[in-house]
């Protein structure tokens, strides 16, 4: 299926919410200071995903145009969760994600600090001389519309001491409450809305009768096929994205927002009895999720010997793909991609508990 086949707008992102098949795929102009691009699935276009790498060279940084896939609902936790106070946590824990294309509905930036869209990307110094400068003016907006989201996310999902009435729906909650506050006055509510199909002609010629028909009625009811279209949604605007997936949760799935219980970020569980995140953390610690499991199992707090080694095993090889030249880069970024594959099943094997620490381990040193 070919639903992300589509072209990376300029000044503005765009991006398809898909609750079937629980992913989140978006398209921007991204620059790539402090980050890479990585491919989670061999030759697979599509499957590109983000990886922070504060210590990448910064001479190193370009302009990319690349569709980028995240778990369903990871735009909303990253804005619920990032850290607007200065430019460099806001750039670290937000628009390393998702680029700086959407500042654009502030008419501020473009009114003070007026630089055409190909030049912010010509180097990282003017990459950032446009960043610092464009964040100093939005920051209190963003401060503020983060504010009013989190304040109706806590009410509608009952966080931070909220508790209302369990007769009420969330959609019910959620528009008293956006209403209340008039969180849709910190955005133009106008944006781009297509349905992309994901299916071409020679896909459906089989499908001629109505057997075949509710044959896959049940394919898709049990949830056998992909969606086979999707609805992308095109903004200027960080906040109208935010709103947008904030709405699509509400009506679309029964996921909950919760609080993790170690580090007080707003994560999505898997199930309705996690309270702690898997979120990912910048120092490259283990995530609260695998920290807890382990400090229950240990009954004290130790390092964990097998996280910390797949992080360090995980920096060598990414580095190593970063450092190599551009003959041998395609090759590497292939290897570290089939490796990362085998060791997250390794990894995710050791913290059911199925295999042990030193079993971990030597599977990492075997494989290194
Ligand atoms: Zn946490």
């Amino acid at each position: 299926m070919n639903l992300l086949n589509i072209n990376v707008p300029k000044d503005r992102a765009s991006m398809i919410l898909d609750h079937y098949t629980g992913a989140e795929s978006y398209s921007t102009t991204l620059y790539l200071y402090k980050s890479n691009i990585v491919f989670w699935e061999e030759g697979n276009k599509y499957s590109a995903e983000m990886e922070i790498d504060l210590n990448k060279n910064p001479k190193k940084a370009k302009m990319i145009k690349q569709t980028l896939a995240r778990e369903y609902g990871s735009f909303l936790i990253t804005f619920l969760n990032a850290d607007f106070s200065n430019a460099e946590n806001a750039y670290n824990t937000f628009f390393v994600y998702y680029g700086l294309e959407c500042l654009n509905h502030i008419d501020n930036i473009r009114k003070k600090y007026p630089i055409e869209y190909t030049s912010r990307y010509v180097s990282t110094k003017k990459f950032l001389d446009y960043y610092n400068k464009a964040f100093e003016l939005v920051k209190k907006d963003y401060i503020k519309f983060q504010k009013d989201i989190r304040n109706t996310v806590d009410f509608v999902f009952n966080l931070h001491e909220n508790n209302s009435s369990s007769d009420l729906d969330r959609v019910s909650k959620f528009l008293a409450y956006s209403i209340a506050i008039d969180l849709l006055e910190h955005f133009f509510s106008s944006m781009r809305f297509s349905i992309v199909k994901g299916y071409n002609k020679d896909d459906i010629k089989e499908y001629d009768n109505n057997d075949k028909i509710e044959e896959l009625a049940y394919e898709i009811a049990n949830d056998k096929t992909n969606n086979m279209c999707a609805y992308l949604y095109e903004s200027t605007s960080h906040f109208a994205l935010a709103y947008i997936s904030l709405n699509d949760l509400i009506r679309n799935t029964k996921k909950n927002i919760s609080i993790c219980q170690n580090c007080g970020r707003y994560f999505l569980p898997s199930s309705g009895k996690e309270i702690y995140c898997e979120l990912f953390n910048l120092d490259g610690s283990p995530s609260c999720r695998s920290y807890a499991s382990r400090k229950t199992y240990e009954g004290k707090i130790i390092d964990n010997v097998a996280e910390l080694t797949y992080k360090r095993e995980y920096q060598r090889r990414i580095t190593r793909v970063y450092r190599s030249d551009e003959t041998e880069k395609t090759m590497r970024q292939k290897e570290f991609a089939l490796w990362k594959t085998k060791a997250r099943k390794q990894l995710s094997l050791y913290r059911q508990g199925k295999i042990t620490q030193q079993d971990f381990c030597e599977w990492i040193e075997k494989n290194k």
